[in-house]
């Protein structure tokens, strides 16, 4: 592919920015489409009306683990406005009221369980997490958080062996694997901006409230535009999986999802966590993480079919019991709040539905997919959007050697 060809890359989630910022890095030619007023998809930060403040879609974690997503952050300087923290998850127990601490020298799980999560001995591949754990110690009160957190899946049809192999990612990797990074700025700041701004510095073109209709080998068709495709020209597809269907012709694969609700409450006054944790577990109730951030307190909750049809408020005023109960403050009045449900926030990562993932290559010469739901050991993530992006970059540009760097 010469320089003066083009790289069409739709799509401005995390995939389709780490797909155009590795091509654009190289000199190629970017012009980035996005049917959305903004970028980074299911990953993005938004000024909220009702609370004055600006909100993530979801609060969204990395680990130190995750070597491709810090190596786009680096690349685009979008880690100045990321955190490391020590490798120490706090938890609080909502029936007991009891607290602890996990770290690398302090796991709540014996030897024989920790390496049954590792998967040894060899996993079936048809094992779920809960039959690989379900009877360990550290079950409720590690294993199944770590299963919601990472697979956003119930431990009962999440995979063992996506699940093991996560796990080896993070404990086997040490204290730097295992280190959280939080986006006290807010996820925009981190991995949206600064990408946009390396794709400007380099003349790519963006386009956005631009949404794909149909793809050719010779065109691509937007609901406003049709954009000719030279021969030397290449696509990458950066959509989510159910947009893919009504746009490339014979593509028909429908993949079940699951949904990540969120809380965030605006409060009278700065909140911290004890210790300064920047998030803070629960178990035994429907919140999952607390993320402090400012005045402004957010609850996640993974998996979260059992509540996503309850009307904002009521899961408003349960989140909130729960979280004030955490942090010890009254639970009688709900603070102002704003409940975000991503009814498709991931695949589900039960073992049919991981074999089904497909790879990049489409039947149009030319024209690749990318997306954190394409084949990738990892479950669909952070690291496994950006990391499709660069690979379906090196594909596309025949570049296998493309990379963020370090
Ligand atoms: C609430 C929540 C919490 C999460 N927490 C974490 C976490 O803690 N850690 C982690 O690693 N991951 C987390 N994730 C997962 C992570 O956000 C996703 O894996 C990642 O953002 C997916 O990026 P993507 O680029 O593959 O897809 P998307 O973000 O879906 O991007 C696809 C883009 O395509 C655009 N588009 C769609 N149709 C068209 C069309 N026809 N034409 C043009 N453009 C189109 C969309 O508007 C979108 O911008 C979380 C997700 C959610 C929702």
């Amino acid at each position: 592919m010469s320089a003066s060809k083009r790289l069409h890359v739709v799509g401005a989630g995390l995939a389709g920015l780490a797909a155009a910022v590795a091509a654009a890095r190289a000199g190629i030619r970017v012009c980035l489409y996005e049917s959305a007023g903004h970028a980074g998809g299911r990953c993005r930060s938004f000024h909220d009306e009702k609370l004055g403040r600006l909100i993530d879609n979801g609060s969204h974690l990395l680990l130190g683990a995750n070597k491709i997503a810090l190596s786009y952050a680096r690349a685009t300087g979008g880690i100045e406005a990321m955190v490391p923290a020590p490798p120490r998850f706090d938890f609080f127990d909502l029936a007991d009221q009891s607290r602890w601490t996990v770290s690398p020298t302090r796991l709540p799980a014996g030897l024989g369980e920790i390496l049954l999560a590792l998967g040894l001995p060899w996993t079936g591949s048809e094992a779920s997490v809960a039959d690989r754990l379900g009877q360990s110690r550290g079950y409720a009160r590690f294993w199944r958080p770590l299963c919601e957190a990472i697979l956003n899946t119930t431990p009962e049809e999440s995979s063992a062996r996506m699940f093991s192999w996560t796990m080896r990612r993070a404990l086997l990797g040490g204290a730097p694997a295992l280190s959280p990074w939080t986006f006290p700025l807010g996820l925009s700041a981190a991995l949206v901006a600064p990408a946009l701004a390396t794709l400007g510095s380099f003349g790519a073109e963006i386009h956005f409230r631009c949404r794909l209709t149909g793809v050719a080998a010779d065109r691509l068709e937007f609901e406003d535009r049709s954009v000719g495709l030279g021969p030397d020209d290449r696509v990458i597809l950066a959509l989510p999986p159910w947009a893919v269907p009504s746009v490339l012709p014979g593509f028909d694969l429908v993949l079940p999802t699951r949904t990540i609700v969120n809380a965030h409450f605006r409060l009278d006054q700065p909140i911290a966590l004890p210790n300064g944790a920047p998030f803070l577990g629960l178990v035994g109730g429907y919140g999952h993480w607390l993320f402090p951030r400012g005045d402004v307190l957010s609850v996640t909750v993974s998996a979260a079919e059992g509540l996503v049809d309850r009307p904002a408020d009521e899961i408003a005023a349960l989140l909130w019991s729960e979280a004030a109960r955490a942090i010890g403050l009254s639970a009688q009045t709900v603070p102002p709040a704003r409940v975000i449900k991503e009814r498709r926030a991931t695949l589900a990562h039960d073992p049919a539905t991981i074999q089904r993932r497909p790879g990049p290559e489409t039947a149009i010469p030319g024209v690749f997919l990318a997306g954190d739901w394409i084949q990738s050991p990892w479950p669909c993530t952070i690291e496994a959007a950006i990391s499709s992006g660069l690979y379906a970059s090196q594909r596309a540009l025949e570049q296998k050697t493309l990379s963020f760097g370090q």
